[in-house]
């Protein structure tokens, strides 16, 4: 029997323990679930020695001699890899790591030549030597020697001028990352050991060398997961496009010509043209998906059905999401004024339950109208919502090489670590700046702010959950370290979210 690392996961070293994360490729290509955990470095040591597929016999007696067990132990300890079901729990001392289920597999002779033989350019062989610690830290949350993934804000030019724009152009509003840059980071990057990246604007397919980034990344051995647009896309920029196998994001959040106008502050052929992109993206048969955002003015069931009837004969579509519009901390528009009223919601809710029985398309709608605040009582570790990865797990390049922790924070001077262009990605994670952000302390938030006064402030902050961006919507950029919106100490709202 052939025996391995199971390829569709990766080791990156961290310092004082290993990550072990699902491989972007493995969740794009086979679906499978996104996986991230704080391992053991003696467990990567384990698997760096499996790294390359071989007989189990041979396997049993490398662990066994490497070490210093014997034979039979290190075969019960591959067996429990090989054949638990469910997620494994692996003791050492008095730690804890988890482990996906065939984090050792059985490799198919006839099936994966290409892993067998070391041809695959993600089979990664690692060797022991990468995971040596002297220290071990399973319980921090902040990745210690470097991000774990980047996000690339290639430019904020757009072809759309939203109402609803979340976007920061007051700054550097015509800057390209350069291509050059690109590369040198994301050669960096590589050598790092970090594979998860994001392109995104303004609008991606706007910077002049939008195939060469998709190029440079795809040789680096990078997997992009999404790329979203509202550039009607001509043909040739399609075909070019699909050889990236990226999925794309089509925004389309009406299909009357007025109507866009008026939001997108686009022209009259402007629907025509977005239109022609999509129906032409389908019959390419590129991976692909809508996305509607409602306003006061789009957040009607005629608007939902007329898009409905124009996204029902599309093959390759596989999901339609619709989102309610947020306030931006960046748009000239009131929020007030193009703000979705309930009785809007209740309406298109109906809509939506009517339709979601006999539609051919995976719509995805908002359950809510309004995100429940002030509910979570001991911290950020019981905020509802996608984990918040600023400045604990990603980084954020702006157009002009600034550094921030999350995208939608911008040029922020408060939220801003480095420069692409002064420093190494590693240097940039662990500037003062940086670390004096991920460590603020309880003394040094302001009076009038619940945190202060907070008797869980430590675990809330190492947990480190808060939604920034929410919380400067809801109070002001002066009052960025109040409580985050969910927090049950969260006081009334200056603004409305
Ligand atoms: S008051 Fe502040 S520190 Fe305390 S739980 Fe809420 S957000 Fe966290
Ligand atoms: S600060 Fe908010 S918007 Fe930014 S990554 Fe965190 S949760 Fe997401």
């Amino acid at each position: 029997m052939i025996i391995g690392f199971n390829h569709d996961y990766y080791l990156r070293f961290d310092n004082k323990r290993t990550i072990l994360a699902s491989n972007p490729e493995a969740v794009q290509e086979k679906g499978l679930s996104d996986w991230i955990s704080r391992i053991h470095p003696i467990y990567s040591m384990l698997f760096a020695l499996l790294s390359k597929p071989q007989k189990k016999e041979d396997a049993e007696s490398k662990i066994a001699d490497f070490f210093g067990i014997s034979f039979e132990n290190s075969k019960k300890i591959i067996d429990r890899f090989l054949y638990k079901k469910g997620v494994i729990i692996g003791k050492y001392g008095d730690q804890m790591s988890y482990f996906p289920e065939n984090i050792i597999r059985i490799y198919d002779q006839q099936d994966e030549p290409e892993i067998l033989f070391g041809e695959k350019s993600d089979t990664k062989v690692y060797k022991p030597s990468e995971f040596i610690f002297s220290e071990v830290d399973l319980e921090s949350r902040r990745m210690m020697k470097c991000p774990h993934g980047l996000v690339f804000v290639v430019t904020t030019v757009c072809a759309t001028q939203c109402i609803y724009c979340y976007a920061d152009k007051s700054l550097n509003c015509n800057r390209f990352l350069d291509l050059r840059e690109i590369e040198r980071v994301l050669r960096e990057a590589r050598i790092l050991g970090i594979r998860e990246i994001q392109m995104i604007g303004g609008e991606f397919f706007l910077h002049p060398q939008w195939y060469e980034i998709l190029f440079i990344a795809r040789e680096l051995g990078f997997t992009i997961p999404l790329i979203s647009t509202k550039l009607p896309l001509s043909e040739v920029e399609l075909i070019k496009f699909k050889e990236f196998n990226i999925r794309l994001q089509f925004s389309l959040d009406s299909v009357d010509p007025n109507v866009l106008s008026n939001i997108l502050k686009v022209n009259q052929s402007y629907t025509r043209q977005i239109l022609t992109s999509i129906r032409m993206a389908d019959k390419l048969g590129l991976k692909y998906k809508v996305a509607t955002v409602l306003t006061r003015e789009t957040a009607n069931c005629k608007n939902l059905s007329e898009l409905y009837h124009e996204l029902e004969g599309l093959e390759n579509l596989n999901v339609w999401s619709i989102r309610l519009v947020f306030r931006s901390l960046y748009s000239s528009y009131r929020f007030e004024d193009i703000r979705v009223q309930k009785r809007q919601y209740d309406n298109l809710y109906n809509w939506y339950n009517g339709i979601k029985e006999i539609n051919n398309i995976y719509i995805d709608f908002p359950e809510n109208y309004r995100t429940n605040y002030k509910y979570a009582e001991g911290g950020s570790e019981n905020f509802k919502g996608a984990r918040c990865s600023a400045n604990m797990s990603h980084m954020v390049i702006l157009p002009d090489g600034k550094v921030t922790i999350c995208e939608q924070l911008y040029w922020n001077p408060r939220f801003i670590i480095g420069n692409i262009h002064e420093s190494s990605i590693d240097k940039i994670w662990n500037t003062p700046k940086a670390l004096l952000l991920s460590r603020w302390q309880k003394k040094d938030i302001q009076e009038q702010s619940n945190c202060s006064k907070c008797s869980v402030y430590e675990t809330c902050r190492d947990f480190s959950n808060k939604c920034y961006v929410n919380t400067i919507r809801a109070y002001g950029n002066d009052n960025w370290d109040y409580p985050d919106p969910r927090c049950s100490q969260a006081p009334p709202y200056i603004n409305d979210i």
